[in-house]
Formats: structure tokens, sequence, C-alpha cells
């Protein structure tokens, strides 16, 4: 097993199901119910940032989410600051970063994040391919 999943390890894992808090689903169903991916990119963050408050509230964790435009990366998690840093917003990838904070690995993280957004985010779920262990969304022609 390498640090990261395979392709076919996260495709594995993103089809299992697994137990979450009550308070995670809860916190889960109402950032979802607020639209992420609606209005501006400071409405996107914004509502991102209240989704963060509500899981450190779910696990009595103290995350802080750092918005920098300059940070070359998907996302990551910072142990020491409990710091996670994002270039944009990405509902999958600050649920895998989350996981991190939970102390949980890479292959941990990526199923974690995976089935957590496939339960509340099923129509979005269905939309996105796999490449390595990043789930994208598929974009569509409009
Ligand atoms: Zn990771």
């Amino acid at each position: 097993m390498g640090m990261y999943p395979t392709k076919e390890e996260t495709i594995k894992y993103a089809a299992e199901n697994r137990k979450y808090k009550p308070k995670v689903l809860l916190a889960t169903k109402l950032y979802a119910r607020l639209k992420p991916w609606r209005g501006t990119e400071d409405e996107q963050w914004d509502k991102l940032r209240i989704y963060c408050t509500m899981m450190n509230e779910a696990y009595r964790n103290d995350v802080f989410l750092v918005r920098d435009a300059n940070y070359h990366g998907e996302g990551c998690f910072n142990l020491a600051t409990h710091k996670i840093t994002m270039s944009k917003v990405s509902v999958i990838t600050f649920m895998h970063e989350y996981a991190h904070s939970l102390g949980k690995d890479e292959h941990e993280a990526v199923k974690w994040s995976l089935c957590l957004f496939k339960r509340i985010f099923k129509k979005s779920f269905s939309n996105i391919e796999f490449e390595g262990h990043m789930a994208r969304k598929v974009v569509k022609d409009v």
C-alpha cells in the first residue's frame, strides 16, 4: 500500500459506506443547503468557513481555514498550526484536509472525505471522475 491511494484504490474507497457522527452529517447537510458553489468567490469562502466552524463544533476541534491565492496545490493541513490552507474553494479537498486534522492518514482521509461527500452531495458525486487519489468535477459543456 503506497502513501497515496492509487486510482483503483480511490474508486474502491469511494464505493464504501461508512459511519459518521450525527453532528458531522448534520453540519454537512446544512452546508449543502447553503449551496457551496453558488455566489461570488467571497461568498463561497464564507460558506466554507461556516462549514469549518460547524465541523469544529462536531469534533471539538480548532481548525482554522486559510485562503491563500498564492498557495500551489490542492490543499494542506498543518499539524503545528492547525491550519488548512487552500487557494480555491473545493468541498472534497476541504473534507480531505479536515480528515487529516482528525489524525487520519492518506488512505483514511481519501475514504473519509469521498464517502462523506457521496452521502450528502449525491448529485455532485455522480459528476466527478478520479485522477490518481484525486476526485475532480467533470466540467460539462453548457
Ligand atoms: Zn492528504
